[in-house]
């Protein structure tokens, strides 16, 4: 079994999707082993997304990500990482309504920045990104 990091961004919280964006996760196998709210300020959602901080659309991205609270959760199951990033589709709402109809992006999103979720991309960005949220310790 393998985890990752799942995030419901702020437009996905104020659009009210949480329940049905959990309910594909518990449908696909996953199991959400810990979850929490969390209200980044800038230098937090600067730190989270400092890989694309020399990219044009970071200052916006940065403005959205801290707009309201976020869901932050660790999901398990075999192949979380790259599981995960297959059910929310790609990075562009619009283009996935088109070419991935059944992702929750094309459910919740609405563009290339408000796509309403996240998923770590590697076994080693979920590593980083579970401790961004929780911290270290994996005793559970
Ligand atoms: P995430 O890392 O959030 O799961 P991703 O891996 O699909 O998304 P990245 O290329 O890592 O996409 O971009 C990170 C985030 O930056 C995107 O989820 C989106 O919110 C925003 N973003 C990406 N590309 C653009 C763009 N061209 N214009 C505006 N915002 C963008």
């Amino acid at each position: 079994r393998e985890r990752t990091l799942a995030m419901i961004k702020p437009d996905g919280l104020s659009g009210n999707y949480t329940e049905k964006i959990k309910e594909v996760i518990l449908e696909s196998g996953f199991d959400i082993v810990k979850e929490a709210v969390v209200h980044l300020d800038a230098e937090r959602a600067s730190l989270f997304y400092s890989e694309h901080s020399g990219r044009s659309f970071f200052d916006s991205l940065v403005m959205y990500m801290t707009s309201g609270p976020v869901l932050a959760m660790v999901l398990e199951r075999p192949d979380a990482v790259l599981h995960w990033r297959v059910l929310i589709g790609p990075t562009d709402a619009r283009k996935a309504k088109i070419s991935h109809p059944n992702s929750i992006r094309a459910m919740c999103g609405l563009d290339s920045e408000k796509n309403c979720v996240h998923g770590s991309d590697s076994p080693q960005s979920a590593a980083r990104e579970i401790s961004f949220f929780f911290g270290d310790v994996r005793s559970d």
